[in-house]
């Protein structure tokens, strides 16, 4: 399996810091510490003259203070320590050199350091934005341990980052030929893999038989897990796997999955080149399960979009 965007190791968390303030304002202020400004899901990025994109990646001195919205994201094998600052709005330039960007779109652009630095710091707003009052009590909650717990003054309560694990699977039946679903609101011809949350008290395994079950009536034997990705859209962990089917027989949900289609290596190749069919983008782990089946990376299609 080529490797997997998003999943690569970035710099060392090193949670021990995250409640030693005085550690903290010293990391802040030393001048190798680099920050960076996210926003709404949003970073600043660069194209390199040598066809690379990069993270924007500025001085603490040059990145406006705010103990409240900023997050410790770790320390390089050089000692450089990295922190995210929470704004609302990103920062202008006056250079062209920078443009916002999300995830999606460059999550599989950046290198292992920047893209886990950036999936790191967007996890984190996204939480820190969805829960600023106290579930226990109502009262609004303040940021703690360099932005990795969220405390309430009034009864005490300490709330921790929130990710919602998610099953994500490729079936395949007894001729080696794979389940895809089609979902109304995705471009048409986009097929994909079956996917769902995981409900609470559910084992994953579970998780996987019951989404293939109400989605297109396939029942499942065998389950094997094969990777995991964060998605933080918001909160997100895919959790990637292969399913042997044992029926094949499909009756769609109607609701959530459209369409739902047995394919052969032949009919996807076939179904992508022609443009009938459109696969999943490439950075989803979705696109790297297929092509585990497929054997090989995916041919590009005749009318192939970003979706
Ligand atoms: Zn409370």
């Amino acid at each position: 399996m080529r490797p997997l965007a998003l999943t690569r190791p970035g710099v060392d968390r090193a949670a021990h810091h995250r409640l030693d303030e005085a550690w903290l304002a010293a990391a802040w202020s030393h001048p190798s510490t680099r920050v960076l400004v996210v926003s709404g899901g949003q970073v600043l990025v660069e194209d390199t003259a040598d066809g690379r994109t990069e993270l924007v990646l500025v001085p603490s001195f040059d990145a406006p203070v705010s103990e409240n919205h900023r997050y410790f994201l770790g320390t390089d094998e050089k000692g450089t320590h990295y922190f995210a600052l929470q704004k609302d709005t990103l920062p202008g330039r006056m250079d062209d050199a920078a443009r916002p960007a999300g995830l999606r779109e460059v999550g599989g652009l950046l290198s292992e350091r920047d893209a886990g630095l950036m999936v790191h710091a967007v996890a984190l707003e996204n939480w820190q934005r969805m829960h600023r009052f106290c579930s226990r009590c109502g009262e609004r909650t303040v940021i703690a341990a360099a932005g990795h717990v969220r405390r309430c003054p009034a009864c005490g309560a300490e709330h921790y980052p929130r990710t919602d694990p998610a099953v994500i699977m490729l079936v395949t039946d007894d001729q080696d030929r794979c389940l895809l679903g089609h979902q109304l609101h995705w471009p048409q011809g986009r097929f994909s893999t079956l996917a769902g949350f995981v409900e609470p008290g559910e084992p994953i395994e579970q998780a996987v038989v019951r989404e293939v079950a109400e989605e297109t009536g396939v029942t499942v034997g065998e389950v094997s897990y094969v990777a995991s990705q964060p998605w933080p859209f918001p909160s997100s962990l895919m959790l990637g796997f292969m399913a042997r089917a044992t029926s094949s027989e499909i009756t769609v949900d109607g609701e959530e999955i459209h369409e739902a289609r047995w394919f052969s290596r032949d009919d996807l190749r076939q179904g992508i080149e022609s443009g009938e069919i459109l696969p999943p983008s490439g950075i989803s782990i979705a696109a790297r399960l297929i092509e585990l089946w497929f054997g090989e990376p995916l041919p590009t299609g005749g009318a192939q979009r970003n979706a």
